[in-house]
């Protein structure tokens, strides 16, 4: 049973796993990884079977509660394991698997994604299917599981995972760093970093921050992340309380080719951090996907706008907090821009193919500003305060987010939600209602507790 329409080989629908606890040991030098899963797996079904996704690397030894397991078998994508005794739905078991050997990234229709190695260290960017690179797993982004992650390496180098550290040290030449993760995260949002870092501590708002970076890019970082507390803050007013205690911040000395969000972590390359706030935008982007695709997460990929949509909108509210353009001006531009392009997507449901298209980014963002248009600012902001509330942890579909905005708005809103969602053409944006009036003429709000940077 295939766990998500648009990674059919990926997951597996009758099975959930509540925890997952990760020993990992991994040379840099030679990039061997050797690892022990343990993993709870609760049977959504009756099953006799359990299959888990896991690619490039070789399991050894698999145990079912403690005990040889009556037999296993690995394929390039699968690792199926018979159990001694079937299990009924609501059932739970404990699977541990032995494995190891030279993680390398996956080839996908997104590209090559999954575990990497760095000039000097590692990361991981799993999305959508990369984490069976890793670790055993059930690689779908609905099923939500809690960590404890163990990872030693060459202590020269800094780990950074999602999670709690909870641990840090060992001596000599090798470092042990222990990392629990208590918030359920889906597999695609596990990352660990390995890299030769300064590692700083910053304010945000009323969390703690964290930042780690390659001493030579000290100037440029201070400079570009100086504005994180200010977005933490607008953020939070606006989306709600910041989901987890911590935010941290990685860059690498190697370029990247896009940042990644991660839960608690937003890791950038080299290649975004020009000291001059060039990219701030994606700085707020992966801010906001701690709230809109990490802690509301999506049951399925084919609701990726509610990721992406709104990370994207997220940029244009900091930028018209920040003073820069506002969300109307970000809104009409890419609009005309829009207006000129093919189209051919449908917002709600793109296809695995187009699912990371820039127009699923911007036509979800412009959904949303028409909303808040068509809403007001004060229901419409309310609605994603209330949003991220009712689906803290959890996942949310489409449908739910069009029934929350048609409760909350002072006016109708689904035939137009249905419009951005659900057909090809672009709709214009709308005039701005009674309630929308003010943000068209794109006055921003006096309640903000953040002063705005320029
Ligand atoms: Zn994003």
């Amino acid at each position: 049973m295939s766990g998500d329409r648009y990674t059919p080989q990926s997951g597996d629908a009758s099975i959930g796993v509540d925890h997952y606890d990760l020993t990992l040991d991994y040379k840099i030098a030679t990039n061997r990884l050797s690892g022990t899963a343990v993993i709870r797996v609760r049977a959504a079904a009756a099953i006799s079977a359990v299959s888990l996704d896991l690619v490039g690397l070789r399991a050894s030894k698999v145990l079912v509660d403690g005990r040889r397991a009556p037999a296993f078998h690995q394929s390039d994508r699968k690792l199926r394991v018979t159990l001694p005794a079937p299990l009924d739905e609501g059932e739970g078991v404990e699977i541990t698997v032995v494995y190891g050997g030279a993680p390398r990234p996956r080839r996908s229709r997104w590209g090559t994604i999954g575990w990497e190695e760095l000039e000097d260290g590692a990361l991981v960017a799993s999305q959508p299917t990369g984490s069976p690179t890793w670790f055993p797993c059930n690689d779908v982004p609905s099923d939500k599981a809690t960590y404890v992650l163990t990872i030693s390496t060459d202590s020269a180098y800094t780990v950074v995972a999602s999670g709690v550290r909870v641990e840090k040290g060992g001596r000599g030449s090798t470092a042990t760093w222990k990392f629990e993760q208590s918030i359920p995260t889906p597999t695609y949002l596990m990352t660990v970093v390995l890299g030769r870092f300064v590692e700083e501590t910053v304010p945000l708002d009323d969390r703690s921050g964290r930042m780690f970076y390659p001493r030579p890019l000290a100037d440029r970082v201070h400079a570009d992340f100086a504005d994180l507390g200010a977005m933490m803050a607008l953020f939070q007013e606006r989306f709600g309380p910041y989901p987890l205690d911590e935010y941290a911040i990685v860059v690498t000395a190697d370029d990247l080719e896009i940042p990644l969000e991660a839960q608690g972590i937003g890791v950038f390359g080299a290649s975004h951090i020009d000291g001059v706030g060039g990219l701030e935008r994606l700085i707020a982007h992966e801010l906001a996907h701690q709230w809109f695709g990490n802690s509301v997460g999506v049951a399925a990929w084919g609701d990726i706008w509610l990721n992406e949509g709104f990370a994207c909108y997220a940029e244009w509210i900091w930028s018209e907090h920040s003073g820069a353009e506002t969300a109307h001006e970000r809104a009409t531009h890419h609009h005309a821009r829009l207006d000129a392009l093919p189209q051919d997507l449908l917002l709600r449901d793109p296809g695995p193919d187009l699912m990371f298209d820039d127009r699923v980014y911007k036509r979800g963002a412009l959904a949303l500003h028409a909303l808040r248009l068509t809403a007001g600012d004060d229901a419409f902001f309310a609605l994603l305060r209330a949003w991220c509330a009712q689906h803290a942890s959890g996942t949310a579909t489409t449908d739910e987010f069009v029934a929350l905005a048609e409760e909350l708005s002072p006016v109708p809103v689904s035939d137009l939600l249905h419009e951005w969602l659900d057909e090809l053409p672009l709709p214009a944006l709308p005039r701005a209602g009674r309630a929308g009036r003010a943000v068209a003429r794109a006055v921003r709000t006096a309640t903000s507790a953040v002063s705005p940077r320029r």
